[in-house]
Order: C-alpha cells, then structure tokens, then sequence
C-alpha cells in the first residue's frame, strides 16, 4: 500500500466535500486515514460531518481498539 502525507491536498479535498481522491497518473485510489492517538492504529472514515458541502470534521475508527476519534488536518494521511 502507498502512504502519503500531503497536506495541501488533503485540504484541497475537504474543502470539495471530499475523502478519496484518485491518482492521474498511477490510477492509485487514496483515501484519507489517520493513527489512533491511543494506540496508533489504523483509523479508517467513519463518519463525515459536511457543511455547505465542506467536510467539517472527519471522525477514524481504530481497528485496533474500535474507538472513533478525531485529527487535525495535518495528522491525516492518504493511503
Ligand atoms: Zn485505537
């Protein structure tokens, strides 16, 4: 799996209403994922807050410990 951190894009994304974005060049589907602050596993999109189709928040849910949390931008990478 590629991993990588772009903050611009990933900005750019949220601002669309986004959470997946795919690669022009390599056809890579990425998605927007986080580590747990409790445990640093693997978060996945569980549940999108929009305004004015705006992603306000995004809420990850650990699959390791199962508990939802929240990031800033800046912690979230694209998988
Ligand atoms: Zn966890």
């Amino acid at each position: 799996m590629q991993i990588k951190k772009d903050l611009a894009l990933t900005n750019k994304l949220l601002s669309q209403g986004m959470v997946s974005t795919r690669d022009p060049e390599t056809g890579f589907r990425y998605i927007i994922c986080a580590s747990c602050p409790n445990d640093g596993g693997d978060g996945t999109v569980s549940r999108i807050d929009r305004k004015d189709n705006v992603v306000e928040r995004v809420l990850f849910c650990c699959s390791t410990c199962g508990k939802e949390f929240a990031v800033k931008p800046e912690d979230i990478f694209l998988a």
